[in-house]
C-alpha cells in the first residue's frame, strides 16, 4: 500500500507539496500540450482532488491558457525553475492532474492506459492491455476502476 501523504516537489527545490487523499486514477496522456510542457513524448498524469493537493513550501507561478475545446485551463509551476507541478481547470473540474514525475517515489506509479494516442510519437508503447483513447475519453469510469483495481491505496 502507498501511504499518504503523497510528498513532491520540483526539480530545484524551492516547491514543495502534499497530496493527501488517494489519486482517482493515473494514465499517459500523449496530448500535444502535455508534448510541449514535459518537453518530452507523453506525461504521466496522476488525477488528484484540488482540495486534496496543499504547497508546503513555496508558493507556484501560475499559467493559463484556453483549450482548444475553449475551457480556460491553468497550470501551476516553479518560478525558480520551471518545473509544472499540475494542470487544473476544465474539462475535469475539481481536479488536478499532477505530473508523476514531480513525486518523491514514482515506483508505484503504473498508468492504467494511454490517452490521446493520436498524437503519440509513433515508437512509443502503449500501457500493455490497458485503456486508450484516441483523444479525452468520453468517460473516465473504466480509468477510475481500473486503478481502484490495482489495490495501491
Ligand atoms: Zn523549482
Ligand atoms: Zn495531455
Amino acid at each position: 500500500m502507498v501511504e499518504l501523504p503523497l510528498v513532491g516537489g520540483c526539480m530545484c527545490g524551492a516547491l514543495r507539496y502534499e497530496v493527501s487523499a488517494a489519486p482517482m486514477m493515473v494514465y499517459n496522456c500523449h496530448c500535444t500540450n502535455c508534448q510541449k510542457i514535459s518537453g518530452s513524448a507523453f506525461n504521466t498524469s496522476v488525477i488528484v482532488a484540488e482540495t486534496s493537493l496543499r504547497f508546503t513550501q513555496g508558493e507556484p507561478a501560475r499559467v493559463e491558457w484556453v483549450s482548444d475545446r475553449g475551457a480556460t485551463r491553468c497550470g501551476l509551476f516553479c518560478g525558480a525553475c520551471g518545473s509544472r507541478i499540475v494542470n487544473g481547470g476544465s474539462p475535469t473540474t475539481g481536479v488536478f492532474s499532477l505530473r508523476g514525475g514531480t513525486l518523491d517515489d514514482t515506483t508505484w506509479l503504473q498508468p492504467v492506459g494511454d490517452t490521446y494516442t493520436r498524437s503519440a510519437q509513433p515508437w512509443v508503447r502503449f500501457v500493455e492491455d490497458g485503456l486508450r483513447a484516441e483523444t479525452l475519453p468520453a468517460d473516465f469510469a473504466p480509468f477510475v476502476a481500473a486503478f481502484a483495481a490495482q489495490g495501491r491505496f
